[in-house]
This record gives C-alpha cells, sequence and structure tokens, in this order.
C-alpha cells in the first residue's frame, strides 16, 4: 500500500534546487546554505487528541504544517524542508489527496518543500519535522527578555480555545472553529523581527503558560495587563461571559501567534510592521526584574493570578 501512496505524494511535488535527492531513495540530500544556522524542529498530531477523527482531511493537512511552521516563526526562521512520517489505518488515497491539499497548500505558501517522510500502517498520527534558516546569531530564542522590555502578542487570543468549548453559534462558531482548524503560522512576522525581538514564543499551550517559559529561560518576570489581551469579534460576540472570555484568552492553547518582547524604544518599528504583514500587533505588558507574573487590570489594581494554567500532556508527571 505504502508504495502506491507514496507515489501520490511525491506526484505532487516539484523539488527546488537545494534539493539535491528528493523523495525516492533512502534519504533526502539536502544543500546547506554557507553563514546560517540550520533550524531543526518537529511537532506530532494524534488523532482525538489534536484532531478530530471527522476534521476534514485538508484541515488536518494544513494543521500539521501549521504548527511547525509556527515554531519556525517563533524561531525567526525562514522556512526550507519538510519530513512528514504518516500513521494510517487504512490506504486511502481520498484521505490522502484532501491531506496533501491542506499541507502542501500551506507548506508552499511559505517556501517549506517536503523532502521525505515515512508511511505505516497504525492507528492515525502525523508526525512533521521541520528545517529552516536563520542568519548565524540572529535566531529569536525564548532567553533573551530583559527587564524594561514591553511584552507584545500577535493576532488574536483564546479563540482556538473558545472553539474547541463550542462557543457561540453560526457566523461565530464558524469563524472561530476555523482558528482552531486553520491557524496561520506567523512566518514573516517571524522573519521581520529578527534584530528587533530579544526573545519569542509562539502561544501553543496558553498564553500565560507560554510566556512563563519566555520567563523562566530568561531569568525575569512580568507584569501583564488582562484587560489589553487582543480579542477577535467573533470571541466578543460569541455570548460567552467576560469570566470565560478571560480564562480563554489567558490559558487556552492552540492560537499560534507570536508572543515577543522588545525594547521600548522600537515600538514605532514594530507598530508599523502590522499593516506591513496585516495582523494586529499589541503592547499586554513588560518585563520586569522581579521573577514571577504579576496580572493586572485596566485600572492597574492586581488581579488573582490563576495558576499558570495551560495545556500539559503528562500533567501527573509535574
Ligand atoms: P525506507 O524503507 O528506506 O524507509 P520508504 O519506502 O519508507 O523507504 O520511503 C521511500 C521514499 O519515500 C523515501 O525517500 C521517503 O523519504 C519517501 N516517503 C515515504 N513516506 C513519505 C511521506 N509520507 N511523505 C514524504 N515522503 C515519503
Ligand atoms: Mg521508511
Amino acid at each position: 500500500m505504502e508504495f502506491r501512496l507514496i507515489d501520490r505524494i511525491r506526484a505532487r511535488l516539484s523539488p527546488g534546487e537545494d534539493v539535491v535527492l528528493g523523495i525516492g531513495d533512502d534519504a533526502a540530500l539536502l544543500r546547506p546554505r554557507p553563514g546560517q544556522h540550520l533550524v531543526a524542529a518537529c511537532d506530532v498530531l494524534n488523532e482525538s487528541i489534536h484532531f478530530a477523527a471527522d476534521d476534514p482531511p485538508d484541515a488536518i493537512g494544513h494543521k500539521s504544517a501549521a504548527v511547525n511552521l509556527s515554531d519556525l516563526a517563533a524561531m525567526g526562521a525562514e522556512p526550507a524542508w519538510a519530513l512528514l512520517g504518516l500513521s494510517l489505518p487504512a490506504a486511502d488515497p481520498a484521505w490522502l489527496d484532501g491531506f496533501l491539499d491542506g499541507f502542501i497548500g500551506l507548506a508552499a505558501q511559505h517556501g517549506l518543500q517536503l523532502v521525505g517522510g515515512d508511511t505505516t500502517r497504525g492507528p492515525r498520527s502525523i508526525s512533521v519535522s521541520v528545517m529552516g534558516w536563520v542568519p548565524e546569531g540572529a535566531a529569536l530564542r525564548r532567553d533573551g527578555a530583559c527587564a524594561g522590555d514591553d511584552v507584545w502578542v500577535s493576532g488574536t487570543l483564546g479563540d482556538a480555545a473558545a472553539a474547541l468549548d463550542g462557543a457561540g453559534s453560526g457566523e461565530h462558531a464558524t469563524w472561530l472553529r476555523e482558528r482552531l482548524r486553520r491557524p496561520t503560522p506567523r512566518v514573516a512576522l517571524g522573519c521581520a523581527l529578527r534584530g528587533l525581538a530579544h526573545a519569542a514564543i509562539d502561544v501553543s499551550d496558553g498564553l500565560l503558560a507560554d510566556l512563563g517559559h519566555v520567563l523562566d529561560a530568561s531569568g525575569v518576570g512580568a507584569r501583564v495587563d488582562v484587560d489589553a489581551l487582543p480579542a477577535s469579534p467573533a470571541l466578543l460576540s460569541c455570548g460567552a461571559d467576560a469570566a470565560q472570555r478571560r480564562a480563554w484568552q489567558r490559558a487556552g492553547g492552540d492560537d499560534y501567534e507570536l508572543l515577543f518582547t522588545a525594547s521600548t524604544a522600537d515600538r514605532d518599528r514594530i507598530e508599523s510592521l502590522s499593516p506591513q504583514h496585516a495582523v494586529a500587533l499589541t503592547r499586554i505588558g513588560c518585563i520586569e526584574p522581579e521573577r514571577g507574573m504579576r496580572l493586572i487590570d485596566a485600572q492597574g489594581a492586581a488581579v488573582e493570578s490563576p495558576q499558570r494554567a495551560g495545556w500539559q500532556h503528562f500533567e501527573e508527571q509535574r
């Protein structure tokens, strides 16, 4: 079964000249770029956990590419190559074609080429490895946040979590569900933040959890204005009360927005990236020397901080 499926994948690709040898041999041969660091990341998506069995195959393909592109974006890397590990319960060419529509479609938009993988029978599971390029020393890391930095976030927060909880109806529900199923990786924004952001991470586990990772890695703390967290029109109109909405915005995962810190002197430069990349950029707080996270409201009053909530696959091991 695998060979016919692999042929279907191969037929849809047209390798660029950095791919010396693509699909068909035991491994791919790829041309490195002198003077740049190779950035590598991997994400596994399992049925019933990361996607639903009845999700459209092209949405699953899109999301499999998007979550990996988002990791490259958060490093400030330019996408180059992907390896695709597919475990499928049956050789279903229609499902595979739909999956490839989503996967290759989004990958091509970002210059990400599929150069190999593995195809095997088993419970439906998708493992994607991606590689990209960043000039030496220019990667956006988690450990560079400095006291005094602004904290910024792209796009809107909480949409995917609201969709997962079945929020809204009609148009709003559809829009929220699309955010969950077909997230937009902020690849061009990530590259534009080189030399500007001091630290960056993509919001996959939830805002406070992911900000926590940056603070831990950088050895600093932060003050966050919870009333400043950006909300989409659909989230604001979906009928949920303010407390529920704020919970989704703070702790919901799967938004795949970029969270980053930058000098206050660079506010104008960062704001100018918003129209350029057609994405909102919102200042939500600042980095402070004292460790820990302090949540405040728009009036500056302290807001009770929920324990650092976020998605954890192996909660009992913590
Ligand atoms: P091997 O037995 O050496 O692992 P395979 O039959 O698994 O070889 O793979 C043959 C070729 O097809 C390899 O070049 C591999 O990278 C490619 N390939 C297999 N599955 C996929 C897939 N899901 N996506 C992309 N390339 C694949
Ligand atoms: Mg193989």
